[in-house]
């Protein structure tokens, strides 16, 4: 057929990780039947939803089926409702939000890949490593894009340096994944005030806010004095309250952002009107239930049960005076990998030797390599037995 397509899709690399650790998995298991392996490359959540949620999930959902109560499309941008549970959520940061500043998503992942829709040709800055969708998605769009890159030097939390250019895109992502690590207050008030003074954007994805326990770290970017003028922040129900499978998440687009005379925040609504229906009803009561405050507390538990096992695996790294970030404000710990092994090479040592299984840090950029990510989202049972395999093996 003749037909064009988007050749900026050539760019992309293979999508190449995960299948690649399930083929490597699958032929271990073929030659080695017996192996008790233990997955600690797990990304997702892994306790059920919290009876508050499903109470008012089956609620709504009951709703649904019944005449004077039935509602059809949501509104693109999100219930009300909804939107005021975000806003009161936030003034537990101290942070007064505009309702029309709120975008109800189905997920942060949707809005993290479809901003760029609203952009222009910018110079794009994304740290390395992280989350692979910032990179692909400006793949996708033919972005210019630089790298921030993250290192032992830097505790993997790039800051601001001269060579980024004015009226660019920036993105972070804190607490970080894959490295686990996290902006204190003057971190990212530096990166806040080199937007505010260098005319740039910063895209804040806090996907993992709810897993900051010190007082040392902003849950969110407008924490910080001047962000609402600078900053866009995406956030997610999916490791907060565990709605990978539910989906849904939010984005907050302040009414003072202003790029080449134009709002953002109409931008983004006249985007969303056109390409978003909105997110079910059910699910949004559900997610308003998981910011009330019997809700926040169940949801809380579910994260202390993963910090249990984040706490039980950064302690071997302490014992074995190992490299890492992560593991305390966050579920993801990265580590170097011994003996200056790369990391897939690692990956299947620790498969054949451990039989545990965790995700190579070069898949989440060339900043990677040489790195290792495990996650605190398996049970405390097999997170104790991976650590005591892991505690002979290193
Ligand atoms: N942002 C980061 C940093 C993530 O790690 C993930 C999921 O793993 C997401 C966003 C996607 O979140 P959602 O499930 O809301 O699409």
């Amino acid at each position: 057929m003749n037909v064009k397509i988007n050749e900026n899709f050539d760019n992309l690399s293979e999508n190449y990780l995960f299948s690649e650790i399930n083929k490597r998995i699958t032929k271990y298991k073929e030659e080695n039947k017996a192996a008790d392996i233990i997955k600690l490359g797990i990304g997702d959540v892994t306790l059920p939803l919290d009876k508050t949620v499903i109470d008012a999930l089956i609620k709504a959902s009951n709703e649904m089926g019944n005449k004077e109560t039935f509602r059809g499309y949501p509104p693109e941008y999100g219930y009300d409702f909804m939107k005021e549970a975000v806003k009161k959520y936030y003034k537990r940061f101290n942070v007064e939000l505009d309702l029309d500043s709120i975008f109800i998503s189905d997920g942060a992942k949707s809005d993290l890949g479809n901003i760029v829709d609203i952009f222009g040709n910018n110079n794009i800055y994304i740290p390395n490593p992280v989350y692979p969708v910032y990179l692909d998605s400006n793949l996708m769009s033919g972005r210019n894009i630089n790298f921030i890159n993250g290192s032992k030097d830097n505790n993997f939390l790039p800051l601001p340096t001269s060579d980024i250019k004015k009226g660019s895109i920036i993105y972070l992502c804190s607490p970080n994944n894959p490295t686990g690590s996290c902006y204190k207050y003057d971190e990212l008030k530096k990166w806040v005030d080199f937007a505010l003074n260098n005319d740039s954007l910063i895209i804040y994805d806090s996907a993992y806010e709810s897993f900051i326990s010190s007082d040392e770290y902003p849950h969110s970017i407008y924490e910080i004095e001047g962000a609402k003028s600078c900053a866009i922040e995406i956030c997610s129900f999916s490791k907060q309250a565990g709605f990978t499978g539910l989906r849904c998440g939010f984005t907050i687009i302040p009414l003072e952002i202003v790029c080449s005379n134009h709002q953002i925040n109409k931008l983004w609504k006249r985007r969303q009107a056109t390409k978003f229906n909105g997110v079910s009803y059910p699910v949004q009561r559900a997610a308003e239930a998981a910011l009330t405050d019997n809700g926040i507390k169940e949801c809380m538990d579910n994260i202390k049960y993963y910090m249990v096992n984040a706490k039980m695996l950064s302690e071997l790294f302490d014992e074995k005076n190992i490299y890492y970030t992560g593991g305390k404000n966050s579920p993801y710990i990265w580590f170097k990998c011994p003996n200056d092994m790369k990391s897939w090479e690692f990956f299947d040592y620790l498969l054949k030797n451990a039989n545990v299984v965790g995700t190579p840090g070069a898949g989440f950029g060339t900043f990677g390599e040489g790195y290792f990510r495990i996650t605190s989202f398996n049970t405390h049972e097999k997170t104790k037995e991976a650590v005591e395999r892991l505690r002979k093996l290193l």
